[in-house]
């Protein structure tokens, strides 16, 4: 049997790497139009910085060692040009010598992956875009090429921007992120950014958003509303698309998300051609519907999948659940399944907590608080998706959360999690398990608890505000029209509060829950902020990012 493969990094070579493991007489051939196969797209922004300064550490593989260790037939500078799956043919063009040729196959797989999208304006041809090593080579070339104090401008702050102007600081440039949305990496909920944003900002980088570029001059980028920056380099990072015009003009199915519908076994609308990556769409688990993943786990195991369906092995792709995590400067962002934004906008009832515990023992030396956010069925409790962000302690957090959610347990699961611990590493209470032992006292309605969004309605419906903190924090910061009844005296103030509504608020949310147990064990109507000031200065420092002009 015979397989072509269209593309040579993830996707394509999973399937063709498993497929040789399973198949010692397979006849493969792998056509890459780049000059190299298998790199390490995910790395290419470190080396722009040289904080990866060796070039060959990107290229994890060549046509020659896939040929020693796999006897795989891989063709770098050939372009796919046509699929032809009547004939079962696809037309290849060497990019070298012009030469066009066809080649047949048995079984075909797409994995060509996803293409930058760009902004339609004036001068966005200047823009570099990062995909490949070949682009990294050229806007290491050109940002040298700059000097050490250039200016740079980043448009768009999705994972692949916010990586760029990280590693743009780091050379020394001048750099401006500028985003449409009103905050950076628009999968995650704005309170959660928020950290990281701020972070970015005492790095250096110029973050500007709630900003619409208008046109890229020979040395600026102007905003529609005027504002100018300077840019001896400009970077379009504004996302990405399903490269599949090779599978449109054959006739291929497309999915509702522009992605190539593939089916369990990744088989396309044709059976004899599969497809994996970044172009194809996902069947969403948490959203019953289709979605768009453009990231590395799910490329190598979807292509790895499809060795095994062309192999003849029982297999199918599980339901993606998207799982991101990004650093800057030392802080990480990531997410897992569902934002509050998307539950939202699929119209999926959840309940939501935050939490902000350490990144271990407190005791111990160098401990970081790790901010979670946690979502959940608010009948069942199955979870539904997470956020963390922190210095420290924030990639385990979220791959524990990663897991519990592809398993379809509850947040009263987390709760018996038993997870490592020694003091430098965790602690007895984990932050896992401390997100359980809030989630299970909201799911089970022992502790009401309102969100940051919801708290400026209840104070106008009449509840008065008590901060729960001691003076001394209190006077650091603390929500307007808060009154300051430290917990430990809140048992001599009962009187104040008997008849009344009320919110408590603290600095994380903790002694907020102690100081509802006590005003509720007291019959007065008390709900507690969730996240208590951390979270609300967090969302509002947020807000006044969105609005701010210069
Ligand atoms: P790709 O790996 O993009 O490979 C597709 C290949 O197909 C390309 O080499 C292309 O040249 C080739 N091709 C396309 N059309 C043709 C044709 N007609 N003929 C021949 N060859 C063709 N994901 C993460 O999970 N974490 C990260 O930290 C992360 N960082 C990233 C940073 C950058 C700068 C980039 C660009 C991506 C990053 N990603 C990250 C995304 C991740 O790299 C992709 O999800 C993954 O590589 C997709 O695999 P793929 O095989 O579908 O496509």
């Amino acid at each position: 049997m015979k397989t072509v493969i269209i593309g040579g990094v993830a996707a394509g070579m999973s399937a063709a790497t498993r497929l040789r493991r399973l198949q010692e007489d397979a006849q493969i051939i792998v056509f890459e139009m780049g000059p190299n196969v298998s790199y390490a797209n995910c790395g290419l922004p470190y080396f722009v910085s040289d904080v990866i300064s060796d070039r060959s550490a990107l290229l994890l593989q060549t046509p020659q060692s896939l040929f020693n260790r796999f006897r795989l037939d891989v063709r770098v500078s050939h372009k796919v040009t046509a699929i032809n799956p009547v004939a079962k043919t696809v037309t290849v063009e060497n990019l070298l010598t012009g030469e066009s040729f066809d080649e047949t196959y048995d079984n075909l797989v797409i994995a060509t992956g996803a293409r930058p999208r760009h902004l339609d304006i004036p001068g966005i041809d200047r823009a570099m875009t990062l995909r490949d090593v070949v682009d990294a080579d050229r806007v290491k070339a050109a940002v040298q090429a700059a000097g050490p104090n250039a200016s740079a401008v980043v448009l768009g702050a999705g994972f692949i921007g916010v990586e760029l102007a990280e590693n743009l600081a780091h050379l020394g440039a001048n750099t401006t992120l500028i985003q449409r949305g009103g905050s950076i990496l628009s999968q995650f909920d704005a309170e959660m950014v928020e950290p990281l944003q701020a972070h970015l900002v005492a790095n250096g980088v110029n973050l500007v958003v709630n900003a619409t570029p208008h046109e890229v001059t020979a040395n600026k980028v102007i905003l529609a509303d005027g504002r100018e920056f300077a840019a001896d380099v400009v970077f379009s990072a504004t996302g990405v698309v399903p490269d599949n015009k090779l599978a449109v003009d054959a006739g291929l199915k497309l999915g509702a998300t522009g992605g190539l519908w593939v089916d369990a076994q990744q088989r396309t609308s044709d059976p004899h051609i599969y497809a994996a990556g970044d172009a194809v769409e996902k069947q969403g688990s948490l959203v019953g519907a289709p979605v768009i993943v453009p990231l590395a786990n799910l490329a190598n195991r979807h292509g790895r999948l499809i060795a095994d369906a062309i192999a003849g092995l029982d297999t199918a792709a599980k339901p993606a659940i998207g799982t991101i995590i990004i650093g800057a400067f030392g802080m990480a962002a990531a997410l897992t399944g569902l934002s509050e934004r998307a539950a939202v906008k699929a119209g999926i009832p959840h309940r939501v907590i935050h939490v902000h515990p350490g990144s271990h023992a407190g005791y111990y030396p160098g401990a970081q608080r790790v901010s979670l956010k946690v979502l959940f069925d608010p009948t069942t409790g199955r979870l539904l998706g997470a956020q963390g962000v922190g210095m420290d302690g924030v990639d385990k957090r979220i791959d524990v959360l990663a897991t519990a959610i592809t398993a379809g347990l509850t947040v009263d699961d987390l709760m018996d999690l038993e997870l490592a611990y020694a003091p430098q590493f965790g602690s007895a209470k984990d932050p896992i398990n401390h997100a359980g032992y809030v989630g299970n006292n909201v799911l089970h309605g022992v502790t009401p608890s309102i969100q940051w969004h919801q708290l400026e309605r209840e104070m106008a419906n009449g509840r008065i505000l008590v901060d729960v903190r001691t003076e001394a924090e209190n006077g650091r910061g603390t929500i307007p029209g808060a009154i300051n009844i430290p917990v430990d005296s809140l048992r001599e103030h009962l009187e104040e509060l008997v008849g009344q509504q009320v919110v408590v608020t603290c600095q994380v949310g903790q002694r907020g829950h102690t100081a509802t147990q006590i005003l509720r064990g007291n019959g007065i109507d008390v709900v507690n902020l969730d996240g208590g000031y951390v979270t609300w200065r967090a969302a509002m420092d947020g807000l006044v990012r969105f609005t701010q002009r210069p």
